[in-house]
């Protein structure tokens, strides 16, 4: 039986791109699939054959500097509550109008799940980031020093998010509420998950889902030097600082350097860029990983997922909260190195890129996690338990 998906998600790359392999996998086994998400991922989405219903979301931009501070966490909870007042009408409106059989819904879009309850439709929760349940809570994973910080902002979140689910009629849904929907496709294995072993079947650890991203031309300058990528994301990526620090640490090395800043920063700021450094403000980043050698990257779960999938080992510089968390489970797994991003240096920097590239061990378990990335089933079994729940 053919049915019609509704996907919904905020416009964010890390948020959608991993669910563009589904929606291709779900389309191409006859189903019908109607994403909607703001206009900042509409092309990409679009791409995919999917039905765009484009929602007014924009991603308000968390500005300068590293940390989650109390200013950026309120300015992510106006965003929360503006986007669902101001999306969810549209939301029930259109697929009022057209029903689909379920709603997939991303952790961080809680009209989503609002939307199927509203519709009475089984809800499923599309997970790019670690899961969490009674074991283990995204939410509250706060690093030491910010637990009663981080409580006062979800406790003022989950105030606010009900005052508006009231205005408008529904319950109350939470983003990255523990409580999961009746399936929960996370993209990433198991084994990476922390408490992986405590989540039950209504999780599927389908691992990532790149698609072709990995074929996208592109080709390293040079053949025979080893390749280095930089990259902090999309989101938490404007930090001039890092990257001048990184042109520093690099210059004068046999390294290769594709270095990625971001769209927010200009690259004339950051002074004269050295012959063995490629700097852009996206590269096309599974193609890159392919060639690379180390990733010193943010660890937001995708960028993370990618390296693994490539075999790359990860020197790790959170930006955030849930980027901590990630690099410390990379750390544990001896995947790579974390470091402390507020007290690195130029030359620590380059040490611990030497060391990981040069350590035999972490090669040997990037090499492992390498094929469990690639057996996790990705798009097909996503698209079959997607069937399977509806059947
Ligand atoms: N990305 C990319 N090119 C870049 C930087 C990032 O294609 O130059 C993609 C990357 O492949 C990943 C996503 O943007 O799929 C970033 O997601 P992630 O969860 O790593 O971090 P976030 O942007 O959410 O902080």
């Amino acid at each position: 039986m053919k049915k019609h998906f509704a996907f919904v998600s905020v416009p964010a790359a890390g948020h959608v791109n991993p669910t563009l392999p589904l929606v291709a996998e779900l389309l191409r086994r006859g189903h019908r699939v109607s994403y909607a998400v703001g206009r900042a991922l509409a092309p990409a989405v679009r791409e995919t054959g999917a039905e765009l219903v484009e929602l007014p979301t924009e991603l308000p931009k968390v500005g300068r500097g590293g940390q989650l501070t109390a200013e950026r966490m309120k300015m992510m909870l106006d965003f929360f509550c503006d986007d669902l007042r101001a999306s969810f009408p549209l939301l029930r409106r259109h697929f009022q109008d057209d029903p689909p059989d379920a709603v997939c819904a991303d952790m961080m879009t809680p009209y989503g799940r609002m939307l199927a309850e509203e519709l009475n439709l089984p809800a499923i929760v599309l997970m790019p980031s670690m899961a969490s349940n009674e074991q283990f809570s995204l939410r509250e994973a706060a690093p030491a020093g910010e637990e009663e910080f981080r409580a006062g902002v979800f406790e003022e979140m989950n105030a606010r998010i009900t005052e508006v689910a009231a205005e408008l009629g529904v319950r109350p849904v939470m983003p990255f509420q523990p409580d999961s929907g009746e399936l929960n496709l996370v993209f990433l294995p198991r084994e990476f998950q922390l408490a992986g072993e405590t989540f039950d079947e209504r999780y599927r650890f389908i691992g990532p889902l790149l698609g072709d991203r990995d074929q996208q031309p592109w080709q390293p300058r040079d053949p025979q030097a080893p390749l280095l990528y930089i990259a902090l994301g999309t989101a938490f990526n404007d930090r001039p600082d890092f990257y001048r620090m990184c042109l520093a640490a690099f210059a004068e090395s046999p390294w290769q350097v594709a270095m990625s800043t971001g769209h927010d920063v200009d690259v004339a700021e950051l002074g004269p860029i050295p012959d063995n450094f490629e700097v852009r403000a996206s590269f096309p980043q599974p193609a890159v990983l392919r060639h690379a050698s180390v990733f010193v990257s943010h660890t937001g779960m995708n960028s993370t997922m990618e390296s693994l999938h490539a075999g790359v080992p990860l020197v790790a510089v959170p930006q955030m909260p849930e980027q901590f968390i990630n690099a410390g489970r990379a750390e544990e797994l001896g995947l790579g190195r974390r470091l402390d991003p507020a007290a690195l240096t130029a030359e620590q920097l380059r040490a611990a890129v030497d060391e990981v590239a040069a350590d035999s061990g972490i090669r040997a378990n990037v090499e492992k996690m390498r094929e469990i990335v690639r057996s996790c089933g990705g798009a097909v079994a996503g698209a079959d338990a997607l069937e399977n729940h509806l059947a």
